[in-house]
């Protein structure tokens, strides 16, 4: 069902300052935009007549004229092993989604930036959705705030791997996770706050310019530009050579840091021991981690190769000068794995859903 209320700017992906010209014209004492702030990050605030030490009239100014939080929640499901997916409604009745996956000590937050995503990887189930449009920074930091309240845990690591490419909505991503990582606010540590890219070669080169803390995985899948044009059309625009010089770049920015190729295994199309000697060739030069993810099937026609054939693709990767890892899938019970996202609630009518393939 849509929303029917007026929409409010919501103050929640704005920093102290950005709050203190917004409420500019109320006449308020300059500290304000900080309280407001921290009333929001880290009491987690629903309304602003909450902020007790704001003056009343002013609460309920502010009430009338912004809001805090934007998101409804459509629906919640919980994995037997913990992972939780959640389905948003956003103020224009668009939907989207994050998951989370406690792990031990650690609870990472699969976060959107996007409603669906224009790159059309052939592999992804938010490709298919075409692009309908950009979160704002405030729809991005709630995913965060409401997880957290939800779950009752404390989320210590971010990843840009939801729906949407981060890097097509550059600007509000990079402000959405400096107030992540604001010391003053929630403050998740700036190098648990990763994020995923499929390529966009001029935004990894202003991202690596701009040396941000963050982490930066790049959305590889292919180890040659003919294999990589065939599943992710935008290798057309963003070549496969160049896409490596940049990340060059970014590592020789930042002294210490590694880069993260994901590359996920697709059975019988980028998973013989060939290409995996194409990308110890392609990869060594450059200071990195490689993390496999076997296929999450979503319908699409791709499959997940089997253990025997994940481990002989491993086997020359093993005398590689960077490390591999491989992920475990999480939540197959409530499709809330990697690419899967919208599958299960909005496609229904469009995919055919599978279980995901069991590993051993
Ligand atoms: N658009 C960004 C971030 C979101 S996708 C990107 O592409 O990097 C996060 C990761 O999940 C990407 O590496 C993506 O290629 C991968 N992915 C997409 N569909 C998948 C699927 N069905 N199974 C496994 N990984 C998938
Ligand atoms: Fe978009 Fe990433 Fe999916 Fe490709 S894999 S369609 S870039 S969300």
């Amino acid at each position: 069902m849509k929303s029917t209320t007026v929409h409010r700017p919501s103050l929640l992906g704005e920093t102290p300052e950005a709050i203190q010209q917004a409420i500019a014209r109320f006449n308020q004492p300059r500290y304000r935009g900080k309280q407001i702030y921290k009333w929001m990050h880290l009491k987690n605030a629903d309304s602003f007549l909450e902020m007790s030490d704001l003056p009343l009239a002013f609460r309920q100014q502010l009430e009338a004229h912004f809001a805090i939080k934007t998101l409804r929640l459509v629906v919640r499901e919980v994995s037997r092993d913990g992972t939780e997916k959640y389905l948003w409604e956003l103020h224009d009745g668009l939907r989207m989604e994050s998951v989370l996956i406690p792990d031990g000590q650690r609870v990472t937050l699969c976060i959107s930036s996007q409603v669906g995503c224009a790159l059309d990887c052939q592999f992804c189930a938010t490709g298919r959705m075409g692009f309908s449009r950009n979160l704002t920074s405030g729809e991005i930091v709630e995913q965060v705030l409401r997880a957290q309240q939800l779950s009752g845990r404390r989320i210590t690591n971010i990843v840009f791997m939801g729906m949407g490419e981060p890097f097509l909505n550059y600007p509000r991503v990079i402000q959405a996770a400096r107030i992540l990582g604001d010391p003053e606010g929630l403050a998740i540590a700036n190098k648990r706050i990763t994020i995923s890219t499929s390529g966009i070669i001029p935004k990894i080169y202003q991202f690596a310019r701009e040396k941000h803390p963050y982490g930066l995985a790049i959305s590889l899948h292919a180890p040659n530009q003919a294999l990589r044009e065939q599943i992710m059309p935008l290798a057309e625009k963003f070549p496969l050579d160049e896409l490596l010089a940049s990340a060059r770049f970014y590592v020789a920015q930042h002294k210490r840091l590694r880069i993260t190729f994901e590359y996920v295994l697709l059975k019988g199309v980028n998973d013989e021991p060939a290409h995996a000697r194409e990308l110890v060739r392609i990869l060594s030069p450059i200071r990195c981690k490689l993390n496999l993810i076997p296929y999450n099937d979503c319908g699409l026609g791709f499959q997940a190769p089997s253990e025997e054939r994940i481990q002989k693709f491993l086997e020359p990767l093993l005398r590689a000068p960077f490390t591999v890892t491989v992920r475990r899938n999480r939540g197959n019970d409530i499709q809330a794995a990697c690419g899967q996202l919208y599958v299960k609630t909005e496609a229904k009518k469009r995919f055919i859903i599978q279980p995901a393939v069991s590993e051993s």
